[in-house]
């Protein structure tokens, strides 16, 4: 068992019945996670996305979640009001059985980062761009154990590295480290 930690819990509340699929939240999110920041936006660059069934007035807002190397062994496919969504259609992962949440250019996996790359910033840009307040921001404290880390950091890495290989790991990274 590892040692207790207090931990800050950040959550985005997602009140579906508030969002009108504006999308204001992927434009906010690819523009912020441009390089340099804010000279673009497009929605296949952020890290939320909006499963939109207009005419049905459903609109779902679903964040990049963690990558996963490998497809599930199960899909799941969802039926709301009637409309049958298309497998794995709310799925957070990055995974090999679709494009959502993949960096149009590389294919790298894309994660929604809370918005921690800037620390001035109070509140993640999709909640503040929400005018619906569809997306309500939280903060608790909470005692976790502390887990090892290096080895899941390891572990992503190279899975990354299998699948993409390490010479395009290698230049995003760069890309992504350079300074705006
Ligand atoms: S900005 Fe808010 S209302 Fe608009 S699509 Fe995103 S979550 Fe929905
Ligand atoms: S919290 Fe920030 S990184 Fe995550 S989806 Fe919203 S704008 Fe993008």
């Amino acid at each position: 068992m590892g040692e207790k930690k207090k931990k800050i819990i950040k959550t985005i509340k997602v009140d579906v019945d508030k969002c009108n699929g504006c999308r204001a939240c992927e434009v906010a999110c690819s523009a912020f996670h441009a390089a340099p920041k804010y000279s673009s936006n497009n929605p296949a660059r952020s890290r939320i996305r909006v499963i939109r069934e207009p005419l049905k007035d459903i609109y779902v807002p679903v964040y990049a979640g963690e990558y996963a190397k490998a497809e599930c062994m199960g899909r799941d496919k969802y039926t709301i009001d009637g409309k049958e969504y298309e497998e794995c259609a709310f799925c957070r992962a990055s995974c090999p059985s679709r494009d959502l949440f993949k960096e149009p250019d590389s294919g790298l996996p894309l994660k929604c980062d809370m918005c921690e790359s800037d620390p001035q910033m109070e509140e993640p840009l999709c909640v503040q761009w929400c005018l619906n307040d569809a997306l309500i921001y939280e903060e608790r404290e909470e005692e976790v154990e502390e887990a090892v880390k290096t080895e899941d950091v390891e572990i992503g890495l190279a899975s990354m590295v299998d699948k993409y290989g390490l010479q395009k790991v290698m230049e995003t990274v760069a890309r992504m480290s350079k300074k705006d």
